[in-house]
């Protein structure tokens, strides 16, 4: 049975949905996210979404989704409202950050992070791009499409996992400068608090460090990612999968290093407890 209190929160996002729907709404983005966060705890106490076609990484072949991993429903608990708000809490204060002036005076917006609070993997990038930075959302760009589309394959929708950056302001560049420039050790130090208070409230059963940077960001390593990926490290309690990022998929299209990614995907899998189908395993192999 629902409590009061869920019963009051639901009555308050359909307002919202409603309010959103009207042509003449107008709210900041820290808003309109709150209102999508709040739609998706939701979801997580047991709306559904359809399930469908989707194509492998790098439109292999589309491939139909097997047996899609799905948060098991949850009864709306007590608990489950209050970590919705100490979420919400933080996402509030990380918005409002001004520890970084050079990025405060760049950024067009926070990037706070995305996808379900109570997601048991959760994917770590270094910082947003611009696309990033425009949306205010992680991984929208070429790189974000190319994770979604790992992410798909691997059974889960976007938005059963939960999706983040060390950084979370664009890193600064020169005015007309083209591309983007990697984050410094003193930003990602500055903000890795905010990243922890994340991991802490979400508690996820693994995590994906996307590249090079995201590694030396959570662990200060330095070695080369060919030695890290595809090892599980710890962070705090929770296992870490090191992988290459999405951008260097895209710029290096062999083969071989698509399989080297899906292994490590193969591997997360496997440590969550969820079975792997033939056709799952076989991807990326030489033929
Ligand atoms: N690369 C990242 O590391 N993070 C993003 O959000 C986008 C691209």
């Amino acid at each position: 049975m629902e409590t009061l209190y869920q019963q009051g929160l639901n009555l308050v996002v359909e307002m919202l949905r409603e309010l959103e729907n009207r042509p003449d709404f107008r709210a900041d983005t820290s808003t309109l996210q709150r209102i999508a966060l709040l739609a998706n705890s939701r979801a997580v106490t047991g709306e559904t979404e359809k399930s469908g076609v989707v194509e492998t990484p790098e439109n292999d072949e589309p491939v139909y989704q097997e047996a899609p991993i799905r948060i098991p429903d949850q009864a709306p608990s007590q608990e489950a409202g209050v970590a919705t708000l100490a979420f919400e809490e933080l996402r509030t204060k990380v918005l409002a950050c001004t520890k970084c002036p050079n990025l405060v005076a760049f950024r067009r917006s926070v990037v706070f992070g995305v996808g379900n609070p109570a997601a048991e993997l959760m994917f770590v990038g270094e910082a947003p791009g611009a696309d990033e930075d425009r949306q205010g959302e992680p991984f929208v760009g070429r790189a974000g499409e190319l994770l979604t589309k790992i992410i798909q394959t691997m059974g889960y929708q976007r938005s059963d996992v939960y999706i983040a950056n060390v950084l979370k302001c664009r890193p600064d560049i020169p005015a007309g400068a083209p591309g983007n420039r990697q984050p410094t050790a003193t930003e990602m130090e500055t903000c890795l608090p905010y990243l922890r208070q994340q991991i802490q409230l979400i508690q996820p059963k693994a995590m994906v460090a996307l590249g090079a940077t995201a590694m030396r960001g959570l662990f200060g390593k330095e070695e080369p990612m060919n030695q890290m990926r595809g090892r599980w490290h710890l962070f705090g309690s929770i296992p870490v999968m090191a992988t290459f990022h999405p951008s260097y998929l895209l710029r290096n299209q062999a083969l071989s290093v698509k399989r080297k990614v899906w292994e490590d995907m193969l591997q997360v899998l496997d440590r969550l407890g969820h079975s792997i189908s033939e056709r799952q395993k076989n991807y990326f192999l030489a033929r």
